[in-house]
This record gives C-alpha cells, sequence and structure tokens, in this order.
C-alpha cells in the first residue's frame, strides 16, 4: 500500500508533477498519463509542454505550481546542477509535507545524496532512480529502473515506476541507484571498446568477422556488447551499426556518464584505470565529432576508418 492514500480516490492513482519534458520524459509522463495517473507537467520548454498536455497531461506555470497538489513529483533533468536547484529553489518550498520525491534523471552521486538527504530533513521523501534503456524505451514504457532510498519509499516509487519501465531494482540505500547506473554503464563502455578492438584486430589478421563473432560469441569473449549490440555491421541485425550507427545510445551520453563514474571513483578513492582510458576515447571521439553517433560508433575509431561527422561536435549534458 501507498504510505500516503491518493487524493484521487484508487489506491494505485496519483496527482504527479513531471518536471523536464524532454527526449526521455515527454514519452515517460505520456505513459504515467496512460497508467491513469493525474499528471501535471512542466518544462523550461513550452512546446514540450504543448506536448505533454497533447498526451494527456495538464500544463502548470512553473514547477512551484507543478508539486503544489502534488502527492508524487517525479524529474528528469539534464545533469546535478539542474537537479539540486529544481528541488532547493522550486520543489522543497512548494511541495506538501510527506511528498515522494522520484529523481529519474542520471547525476552524480553526490548530488543524488545531498538532495535526498535534505528533501528527507524537510519532511518529504525521496529516492534517485535512474534509468537504463533510451528514447525507444522511455516512449515504450520497457525502462529498467535501479533504485536507490528507504524501502517503504522504494515500495511507493516501484508503483508509479511500473508504468515507465519494465524493471525496477532496489539498488540500496540513497544515492545506490546513481552508483548502480554509472558502475554500470563505465562496464559497458569497457566491454564495447574491448569488442571493438578484438573486431577491429580481427580484421587485420585476415579473420572473417561473421566468424569470428559466431566463436567469440560463444566462447569466453562473449558479453553485452558482442551479442546484443555488436559494433560491426552484419552479425547482430538490431545492432545500431546496421543502421549507419544512429543511436540507440549516443556516445555523447556515454561520455557523461563515465565522467560521473571517474568523479565518484576519484571522491570514493576507488582504482579505474580502464574507465580512465574509455573516458579519454570517448572524449577523443566526442572531438572528432563523434557525439551524436551510436557510443559503438567508437569502432570506427578503433579501426582506422572514422572520417569525422559533418554534424560537428556536440557538448555532453
Ligand atoms: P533532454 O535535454 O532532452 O531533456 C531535459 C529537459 O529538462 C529539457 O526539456 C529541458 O528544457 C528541461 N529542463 C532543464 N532545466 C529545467 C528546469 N530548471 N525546469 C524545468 N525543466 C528543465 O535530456 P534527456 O535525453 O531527456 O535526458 C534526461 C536525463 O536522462 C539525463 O540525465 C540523461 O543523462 C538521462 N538519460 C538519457 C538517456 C537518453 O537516451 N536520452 C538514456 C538514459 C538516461
Amino acid at each position: 500500500m501507498f504510505q500516503h492514500q491518493y487524493q484521487t480516490g484508487s489506491a494505485d492513482m496519483a496527482t504527479i508533477a513531471f518536471i523536464g519534458l524532454g527526449n526521455m520524459g515527454s514519452g515517460m509522463a505520456a505513459n504515467l498519463v496512460k497508467a491513469g495517473h493525474d499528471v501535471a507537467a512542466f518544462d523550461l520548454n513550452p512546446q514540450a509542454v504543448a506536448l505533454a498536455v497533447e498526451a494527456g497531461a495538464r500544463a502548470a506555470q512553473d514547477t512551484e505550481g507543478a508539486v503544489a497538489e502534488a502527492e508524487v513529483v517525479v524529474t528528469m533533468l539534464p545533469a546535478g546542477k539542474h537537479v539540486r536547484a529544481v528541488y532547493e529553489n522550486a520543489v522543497f518550498p512548494s511541495a506538501r509535507p510527506g511528498t515522494l520525491f522520484i529523481d529519474c534523471s542520471t547525476i552524480d552521486v553526490d548530488s543524488a545524496r545531498h538532495v535526498g538527504n535534505a528533501a528527507l530533513g524537510a519532511g518529504f521523501r525521496f529516492v534517485d532512480a535512474p534509468v537504463s534503456g533510451g528514447v525507444a524505451a522511455a516512449q515504450g514504457g520497457t525502462l529498467t529502473f535501479m533504485v536507490g532510498g528507504a524501502a517503504a519509499d522504494f515500495a511507493d516509487a516501484e508503483r508509479v515506476l511500473d508504468a515507465m519501465g519494465k524493471a525496477v531494482i532496489h539498488a540500496g540505500d540513497l544515492g545506490a541507484g546513481q552508483a548502480a547506473k554509472i558502475c554500470n554503464n563505465m562496464l559497458l563502455a569497457i566491454t564495447m571498446i574491448g569488442t571493438c578492438e578484438a573486431f577491429a584486430l580481427a580484421e587485420k589478421l585476415g579473420l572473417d568477422q561473421q566468424k569470428f563473432f559466431d566463436i567469440s560469441s560463444k566462447a569466453s569473449g562473449q558479453s553485452w556488447s558482442m551479442t546484443s549490440y555488436c559494433p560491426v555491421p552484419g552479425p547482430v541485425e538490431t545492432s545500431p551499426a546496421n543502421a549507419d550507427y544512429q543511436p540507440g545510445f549516443g556516445a555523447a551520453l556515454m561520455l557523461k556518464d563515465l565522467k560521473l563514474a571517474m568523479d565518484a571513483a576519484q571522491s570514493a578513492g576507488a582504482t579505474t584505470p580502464l574507465g580512465g582510458q574509455a573516458e579519454a576515447l570517448y572524449a577523443m571521439f566526442a572531438n572528432l565529432g563523434g557525439s551524436e553517433m551510436d557510443f559503438s560508433a567508437i569502432y570506427k575509431l578503433l579501426d582506422g576508418s572514422w572520417q569525422g561527422s559533418s554534424r560537428g561536435p556536440v557538448v555532453a549534458h
């Protein structure tokens, strides 16, 4: 059961404020509406609010107005500084005591803990709930949520997140969701770069790439980067490699997550030499114009065929 009985009268439906209706948030908010929740939507971009209204949400004039009557607040913002500012300047002063805050943005662990503890200290409830899955999963309601927070808050958050995802996993206390997300994505970057290097070497050695896939995908070199997201065209039909490396999961977002992982490693005193190398390689790829490509396109840098992109470098957010 929800810790707080929702005003709407139904045990499962809630009045939800959704702040941040960008590439990810727009689809997520639409799925909350589809599930029957009463959603008040706000974004600095009025066009994003208009799209949310088309999907069945109510337009709010500002964050304060969206959260004033909310039982649950969901945020999907670019980075830690936006999350700190939105909660500290607008959400805390306007929300009702006991409101459950769910931050789905990918941000640094320190900001997640800072905002979460401030929320708890002010009589609210808070979970960090970053997602795995891209824009298609946000639209399709098939995201995976990694959630950090108290067990009772997780239980209530899960009932809201279920409408937007296929899996909702309790990772631990405050900040554990963000920690799980950046550790997973650091590992993903490393296995992707390793897989790319192996395919590039195989080709230079005259080994057919499909043959190498057939062998390594059933041998000890196997990983998700190989069998679900193979970075060379051919072996895995659904890989971005078969669609000219259109994302997918963009290289700019991978670089953002690697920076978060390296900052966290430094502040925790962890040794992550391969994570550092992965960050350097993705930074180089971004500088050479690869930001808007899928992150598996780093294969083209490693096999020497990268010619740059006409779209030019894009700053990671
Ligand atoms: P986005 O830039 O498309 O959307 C962010 C939205 O937040 C924008 O519409 C912006 O106007 C709004 N915003 C910024 N400051 C605001 C404020 N003060 N008040 C109200 N609205 C404000 O970004 P996105 O791709 O939707 O990503 C959102 C988060 O999800 C990021 O943390 C990102 O790392 C994470 N993420 C993205 C993907 C992806 O594939 N795009 C995948 C997993 C996780």
